[in-house]
């Protein structure tokens, strides 16, 4: 029996990760949940799954939940950043699956590796704005982070039985998002109810816009740049419109493994949770002849200037990832509450990556620092 505690519970990750416990209740129990703001979905979960700790945003939605749990199995209740980090590295738990959104997820992740659970790592942010003390402290307390994420659970499948010396690229798919056919003069008009719809995910809004903007490929960028220890120039992002090939790994032999799925988070979750071994999901494989083609082509850079702030934030490192992920975070933010228009998100990021000045292998302070500097910049050109 693997213990679970699932941050981040009620979002698309989470909730795909109960479907999974639900149909393998004798492999998986749930002892540690948390949510941000969704009280009423979480107490749901609780009746579900009876947790014996959960976490939410603040004090008022704790004593929300204590109100709704009355009269039925009632968790230890917590709140805050230190809530989510007990949960994070709960006593009574085997693995943490962090799939909070956001910067937030940074300290609980790392609270979960130095407790040396097992990890599945779903939350970008982790990586993407303290990458080389998040895979420091992993290396030092022997964790091996699972991939949550289809692109880099597929390369990390691709990478099984292989040795990392003879890995040349790594090639990570993307969808395109609604807007790859859009010719870059209608950028302008592109409204908020648009950009939520994504072809072929079924996804949180934040990460729904990140995909129509290509930012969601380029902290993926990132986080492969970290995960699998590799230099910026052997990542290539092609852009795959079907998402049935979920990414790939090219070998100095010149042969490239694929992993292919059907478009369901599902696959790389139960994986994360179950690594070596393989569920019985009960999923339908790509239907090949149906599909017909598969189809790849080169990413738009002048239309999704996104990939190339990832690129030159790989190469520059120090505090600019988590200034990008900061000022994209609050100009899409802006963008949902309808304060700026769609290309402005391209806008706020350059100026604020342009005007800061980084810090070379920076501490942990440093980068909360840069994420906090970054959002008032950010904030002040809108
Ligand atoms: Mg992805």
């Amino acid at each position: 029996m693997k213990r679970l505690s699932i941050l981040g519970a009620t979002g698309s990750i989470g909730q795909n990760a109960l479907d999974i416990v639900r149909m393998h209740p004798d492999r998986f129990q749930v002892t540690a949940l948390t949510a941000a703001f969704n009280i009423e979905g979480l107490a749901r979960q609780i009746h579900e799954f009876k947790p014996e700790i959960v976490a939410v945003m603040d004090k008022e939605g704790a004593l929300a939940l204590s109100r709704l749990l009355e009269g039925n199995h009632r968790p230890e209740i917590l709140f805050g950043e230190q809530g989510y980090i007990e949960a994070a590295s709960y006593q009574n738990s085997d693995l943490a699956l962090l799939a909070m959104v956001g910067a937030a997820g940074l300290k609980p992740a790392l609270a979960a590796i130095e407790s040396k659970k097992q990890v599945a790592l779903a939350n970008k942010e982790t990586l993407v704005m303290a990458g080389d003390i998040v895979m420091a402290k992993a290396l030092e307390n022997g964790v091996i982070l699972m991939p949550v994420d289809s692109e880099h659970s597929a390369i990390f499948q691709c990478l099984q039985g292989n040795r990392p010396k003879d890995v040349q690229k790594l090639i990570l798919t993307a969808s395109g998002g609604p807007f790859r056919q859009k010719p870059l003069h209608e950028f302008k008009a592109i409204s908020l109810e648009e950009a939520l719809h994504h072809p072929t995910w079924t996804m949180g809004k934040k990460i729904t816009i990140d995909s129509a903007t290509l930012m969601n490929k380029g902290l993926e960028v990132i986080e492969a740049f970290h995960l699998f220890r590799v230099a910026p120039e052997e990542i290539e992002v092609v852009v795959h419109p079907e998402s049935i090939v979920h990414s790939m790994v090219g070998f100095k032999d010149g042969t490239v493994m694929a992993q292919l799925g059907q478009p369901d988070m599902k696959g790389a979750i139960s994986y994360a949770l179950s690594f070596p071994e393989r569920l019985d999901l009960r999923m339908a494989f790509p239907d090949f002849s149906r599909l017909g083609a598969l189809t790849f082509e080169k990413p738009d850079m002048e239309k999704f200037p996104s990939l190339s702030f990832a690129f030159e934030a790989c190469r520059q490192k120090g505090t600019l990832p988590a200034v990008l992920n900061a000022a994209n975070e609050t100009a899409v933010y802006a963008f949902l509450e309808k304060r700026i228009g769609f290309q402005d998100i391209f806008r706020l990021i350059s100026r604020t990556m342009e005007t800061h000045t980084r810090i070379d292998n920076p501490d942990l302070s440093s980068i909360i620092e840069a994420d906090s500097w970054a959002r008032e910049k950010a904030e002040s050109l809108i």
